[in-house]
């Protein structure tokens, strides 16, 4: 969800940072611009709704030339995505230019008194509040651009990255953070700055994370960092994890595509060196300090959003069945709001593929705040939730670019197969037996998954079959049930069909109404403890004449039986299951997508990490 990039250097700023905007195009936006310092020492403005390559067609390039320059895309939260609201924002006496992720929540309170002192504003954003308490606050303070942002910084409620360049000292990009990312890397006399890292790593590795609350002054050759409130800080530089090409297409058509092909060997990124596989013993380092208290915890309570919630009710199937632990499974928009009973001795478990995801890190304040142990899954390394966190276990799935998640998925599910195995052993809640059948399908896991890959041209005659549907229904039961969920959720993210995924014998108290001749429903039928009952759901569904679609065993005889179309999966260990499942759902919702023309890796309104509440 938005994103900046911002440059300091001896090149020219302006190609630097389109393309590092366009890598944060994954993201999510509807509105992007720059704002380059040229060589008269001017800022030279340029924002437009719609997408980077608009700003790239259509900028005069000459005009933009110069070596410092700071770009944005814009996810709406206050006014309409038009040219106008676009980033940056400059203030009333265009000294000043502004970009800015995140939300001011007392942008009205600060605009009144602005207003009283003669300022005029132009747009609907609240970042353009702003840009102009700086203007102010330079007037005010000796002119002097550091104190201006700090003051201002320091009457500010709510989130913000920023990025602020000022003509009256182009030196300078002053960059600060709190509760929305920022990073910068930092080159040979350059520094290029950015709310993720995948702007940065065509360029250095070497990057310097800043935390809530801390500002940095960016020179070409030099950085100062303080807190808002003054104070001097020393941080080293860290190295970026992952390569170029691993957030490029590699010949896929799309990011999603290549996410979802990858998984039988990022799946190995996950439990490699946890698990031995002959005995099933799980070791999860990141876990180490607080393992008493996991292993003592009264109650487990997973928070999360979206895909990541999916994946939290895997878990509870997993952590009540297998370790007999109580579990609860909670949005975080409505955890942090609801004032809700949490013990020192419950184990909040936070999930979120980015690690900024802004509900889920409220949750995890929450949670702290009343003295609860905090434990993450998280995917981007360095991320706030990763570092806030009392312990963690990184998934491990690489850079996710699609917005619609898979592989972050399956890896979630991965991790929580390994927390459930580290806690079952502990407390002697599985046998030695289980525990060797678990570690030797976990090992046979990547191999199965690649089978699946294997099929995906029979996937997509199924989607082709099934483009022009006005809705979908998911049905599955136990660990296949949030299974369902997440299919449901796949194909109303990136095909905008409306999908429901439902538990199967639910279907009989409401969603069965909604079935006709006309309306497909994919059942998650693989042989489990509810086999038999899933297959009754599907007769139901079949007198009433729906067209049924079964994710089902290899080794299933009788499945066609039931089945318009048939979509055969290998058989594993129980909890190893749902990974399998999932990707030929992952499928079905790409190639239906893919076939309907819709911008699977871009979908509509969505963003790939939603960091305002
Ligand atoms: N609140 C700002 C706006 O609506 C920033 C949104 C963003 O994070 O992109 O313009």
């Amino acid at each position: 969800m938005c994103g900046i990039v911002g440059y300091i250097g001896k090149r020219n700023s302006l190609p630097i940072i389109v393309d590092g905007l366009k890598r944060l195009e994954y993201r999510g936006y509807d509105s992007a611009g720059v704002a380059i310092i040229n060589a008269a020492s001017e800022i030279k403005l340029f924002k437009k709704a719609g997408k980077i390559k608009e700003i790239e067609t259509q900028i005069p390039v000459d005009v933009f030339d110069g070596n410092v320059g700071i770009g944005h895309t814009r996810w709406a939260t206050h006014g309409e995505p038009n040219d106008n609201n676009a980033h940056p924002h400059t203030d009333m006496h265009n000294k000043f230019y502004l970009v800015h992720n995140g939300i001011i929540e007392n942008y009205k309170t600060l605009k009144k008194k602005l207003s009283s002192e003669g300022y005029i504003f132009h747009t609907d954003t609240d970042t353009e509040i702003l840009v102009n308490l700086i203007s102010y606050n330079y007037i005010n303070h000796n002119k002097n651009f550091e104190v201006a942002v700090r003051l201002s910084l320091c009457e500010v409620d709510g989130t913000y990255g920023i990025a602020c360049l000022c003509v009256e000292d182009p030196g300078k990009i002053i960059v600060a953070r709190k509760g929305s990312p920022l990073m910068f890397g930092v080159g040979q006399d350059e520094i290029i700055v950015s709310s993720d890292a995948s702007a940065i790593i065509a360029h250095t590795k070497n990057v310097i994370y800043l935390e809530d609350g801390e500002y940095a002054v960016l020179r070409r050759n030099g950085i100062k960092l303080k807190t808002i409130d003054d104070e001097d800080i020393h941080r080293e530089v860290q190295q970026i994890e992952y390569d170029l090409e691993q957030i490029e297409k590699s010949g896929y058509d799309h990011f999603m595509l290549k996410e979802i092909c990858e998984q039988p060997d990022i799946i190995q990124n996950t439990y490699r060196g946890r698990i031995k596989f002959e005995t099933g013993e799980v070791k999860l380092g990141g876990l180490a300090s607080i393992k008493d208290k996991i292993f003592n915890a009264k109650r487990v309570i997973i928070t999360a959003c979206g895909t990541a919630w999916h994946a939290g009710l895997v878990g509870e199937y997993m952590l009540e069945t297998y370790c007999r632990i109580p579990t609860e499974v909670e949005y975080a928009s409505e955890f942090r709001y609801r004032n809700p009973i949490i013990r020192q001795d419950d184990v909040v478990i936070l999930i979120s593929q980015s690690g900024e995801t802004a509900d889920t890190l409220a949750a995890m304040r929450e949670a702290k705040k009343h003295g609860a142990t905090t434990l993450g899954f998280v995917n981007v390394v360095g991320s706030t939730i990763a570092r806030e966190v009392d312990a963690g276990t990184y998934i491990h799935a690489g850079p996710e670019i699609g917005v619609a998640s898979t592989k972050a998925f399956t890896c979630q599910l991965m991790s929580l197969v390994l927390l459930t195995m580290m806690i079952a052993k502990e407390k002697g809640t599985i046998s030695e037996d289980e525990f060797k059948k678990i570690g030797a399908e976990i090992e046979l896991l990547p191999y199965k998954m690649k089978q699946l890959i294997d099929k995906k041209d029979y996937f997509k005659y199924i989607a082709e079959e099934f483009k022009d549907a006005k809705n979908f229904l998911y049905l599955g039961r136990g660990l296949n049930f949030p299974v369902a969920l997440e299919g449901a959720l796949k194909l109303k993210e990136i095909s905008y069909i409306h999908a429901e995924g439902y538990p199967a014998a639910e279907m009989k108290h409401g969603p069965i109404a909604l079935i006709d001749e006309n309306m497909p429903v994919v059942f998650i039928a693989t042989k489990d403890g509810t086999y038999d009952k899933v297959i009754s759901n599907i007769e139901e569904v079949r007198a009433r004449k729906g067209k049924i679609i079964t994710i089902a065993t290899e080794d299933d005889d009788n499945i066609a039986d039931y089945s318009d179309y048939v979509l055969r999966v290998p058989k594993t260990h129980d909890m190893l299951q749902p990974i399998i499942n999932s990707i030929p759902l992952q499928f079905l919702s790409y190639y239906i997508a893919t076939a309907r023309g819709c911008n699977v890796d871009q979908p509509r309104n969505l963003a790939k990490s939603v960091t305002v509440e």
